[in-house]
C-alpha cells in the first residue's frame, strides 16, 4: 500500500470527516456533496509536504503559480452546480490538481475537465488513475472554448476568474443547466448562471478570490 494511502495522523479518514462536519456547520446542506467530500482523499492531490494541512480550511499551492481552493468554496460550487439533481454530463474549467474534478465525478455520470497547463493535466491524470476514478476525462486545452463536441452540459464549474463569461461556455449549457463561475478581476464574486426556457439568469453570490482565467495553453 502506498504510504500516502495509509490513513495515519493528519491525513486519516477521521480528519476528513471532521472537515465534512465543519462544512456542514458552515452551511453546506447537500448530503450528496458532503458524501463526496467524505469519500475523496484531498491530501492525495497536494504535495506530500503539504498533506498534513490538506483538510484545513485553506487554499494550498499546487505548482505553476496555481492553487487548490479551500474546501468550503469547492463544496459551495459543487452544491450550487448540482442543485439537488443527478447530473449526466458536467464540465470543469481549470483542472488544477484534479480534486474538484474527482468530486464532480461522484455527482455526475460523466465529467470532462479542461486545463491549460500541460504538466498539471499529466499529474492530475496520474492521481485520478491512482484513485481509480474512471468517469472523469481530462483534456489539455483553453477552457474558454469549452468542449462543443461533447456539449451540452448539465453543469459547468469554472475554477478561474474572468470579467466576462466566455460565450462558448454559455452556449454549451444544457436547457435547465447551471454554471458557476467567479466573476471579476480584483473584486470577484461567485456567480450562478441558469439556463431556463426564457434564456439565462445570473445570480451574484459570495465574494471569492480565484486565479485568473488565462487565454491559450502552456
Ligand atoms: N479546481 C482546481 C483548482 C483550479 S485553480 C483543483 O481542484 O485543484 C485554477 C486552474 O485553472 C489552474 O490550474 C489554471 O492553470 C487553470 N486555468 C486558467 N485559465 C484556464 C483556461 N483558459 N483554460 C483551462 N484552464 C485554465
Amino acid at each position: 500500500m502506498n504510504i500516502r494511502h495509509s490513513g495515519i495522523g493528519m491525513t486519516s479518514e477521521r480528519t476528513r470527516l471532521r472537515m465534512v462536519e465543519r462544512l456542514r456547520a458552515q452551511g453546506i446542506r447537500d448530503e450528496v456533496v458532503l458524501a463526496a467530500l467524505a469519500a475523496v482523499p484531498r491530501h492525495i492531490f497536494v504535495d506530500e509536504a503539504l498533506a498534513s494541512r490538506a483538510y484545513e480550511d485553506i487554499s494550498l499551492p499546487i505548482g505553476f503559480g496555481q492553487t487548490i481552493s479551500n474546501p468550503f468554496i469547492v463544496a459551495r460550487m459543487l452544491e450550487l452546480a448540482r442543485s439537488g439533481r443527478d447530473l449526466a454530463k458536467a464540465l470543469e474549467i481549470g483542472t488544477g490538481c484534479g480534486y474538484q474534478a474527482a468530486l464532480l465525478g461522484k455527482l455526475a455520470r460523466e465529467v470532462y475537465s479542461l486545463e491549460r497547463v500541460a504538466p498539471l493535466v499529466s499529474r492530475a491524470r496520474v492521481t485520478l488513475r491512482e484513485l481509480r476514478i474512471h468517469n472523469v476525462k481530462l483534456k489539455h486545452g483553453d477552457g474558454s472554448l469549452g468542449l462543443p463536441e461533447i456539449a451540452p452540459f448539465d453543469a459547468i464549474i469554472v475554477a478561474a476568474a474572468a470579467t466576462h463569461m466566455p460565450q462558448a461556455l454559455l452556449e454549451q449549457l444544457a436547457a435547465g443547466g447551471r454554471m458557476v463561475f467567479p466573476k471579476g478581476a480584483r473584486d470577484q464574486r461567485l456567480c450562478l448562471v441558469e439556463r431556463g426556457a426564457q434564456g439565462f439568469t445570473e445570480t451574484v453570490l459570495d465574494p471569492v478570490n480565484f486565479v485568473p482565467l488565462l487565454p491559450g495553453t502552456r
